[in-house]
């Protein structure tokens, strides 16, 4: 059983509907693929749609953008209530937070000398509610000034660079409860690749475990195999759950083929026994929670 557990459709910076993102999968030989767009659950109703379709599974997830002690860190949440109040207001807070960014950014770029606006970046992004500078990126690639998104950010968009500007991101730790609260899992997102491997050593694991963490990406092309195999004995010592998976986002990234990385279905088993745990304890204490479960074929 192949199971790919982390990807992106045109809902955030990803460049497939989540439609054709489920028939990829499929084709690709998946039997599960989760959705997981940055901070939003709008394309889980198509995706699960074209899964039925499809015949394979489907689990709705999404990577939220938390900090933690200053550094930036994602969050898978899976089988999460979107609507549930707590959870709700702080994905409003991250959109508003990117919303916010985008004309900073763009008046960044503009005294810099490069002709774009935000109607530009809005036009790349289509239905996308979560504008990322991946966008920012695409409009330059359309406008000329760099060749492709890679060079976009070391150009101009990673911190540090002249139109980098900073968002707002969720607490990690108040996000832990609220994912719960909404009846999810939570599941750190390439804890060690793109450097936030300072943030989250195994002491700072071993802590987010203690306060309802349910599991690592282990396997993630941002990492490396010897971070893998030390990932892998950490979420063993700590009893995490270890998934692997590929951050597909379409033509938005290279390398990131879907199934590229995969989850053991030992390991997928857990996840869904966790998810049907969480769901069952946020129902007891608040049973106007809907979490969404897995659909497996
Ligand atoms: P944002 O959500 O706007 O902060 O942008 C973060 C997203 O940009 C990440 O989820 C990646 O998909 C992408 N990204 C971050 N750094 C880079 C980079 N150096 N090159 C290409 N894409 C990147
Ligand atoms: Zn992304
Ligand atoms: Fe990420
Ligand atoms: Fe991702």
């Amino acid at each position: 059983m192949r199971v790919d557990l982390h990807t992106h459709s045109h809902c955030s910076d990803g460049t497939d509907s989540p439609a054709a993102l489920v028939r990829a999968a499929a084709a690709a030989g998946l039997d599960v693929v989760a959705l997981t767009d940055h901070d939003v659950a709008d394309g889980w109703s198509s995706a699960a749609a074209a899964a039925a379709d499809a015949g394979i599974g489907f689990v709705p997830g999404m990577e939220v953008s938390c900090t933690m002690d200053g550094s930036g860190v994602h969050l898978l949440a899976y089988g999460v209530d979107p609507t549930h109040p707590p959870l709700a207001d702080e994905l409003q807070r991250v959109l508003d937070g990117r919303n916010r960014r985008l004309p900073a950014t763009v008046d960044r770029l503009r005294a810099l000398g490069i002709d774009i606006d935000e109607a530009a970046v809005r036009a790349v992004a289509g239905p996308a509610a979560a504008l990322g500078r991946p966008h920012v990126a695409d409009a330059l690639v359309q406008a000329g000034v760099v060749v492709d998104r890679r060079a976009a950010f070391v150009r101009y968009l990673m911190p540090g660079r002249p139109a980098y500007v900073s968002r707002y991101a969720a607490p990690l730790r108040q996000l832990l409860d609220a994912v719960a609260d909404a009846g999810g899992v939570s599941v750190l997102a390439h804890p060690w690749g793109r450097g936030s491997r300072t943030a989250l050593g195994a002491t700072a694991v071993a802590e987010l475990a203690r306060l309802g963490l349910t599991g690592l990406e282990v396997w993630h092309r941002d990492q490396s195999e010897r971070d893998s195999r030390e990932l892998y004995a950490l979420a063993r010592d700590l009893g995490q759950v270890a998934i692997g998976s590929s951050d597909y986002h379409g033509l938005g990234k290279v390398d990131h083929e879907l199934g590229c990385h995969t989850t053991p279905p030992e390991q997928f088993e857990r996840l869904l026994a966790a998810m049907a745990a969480a769901a069952g304890a946020a129902r007891a204490a608040e049973p106007s929670v809907q979490p969404s479960p897995a659909v497996l074929r």
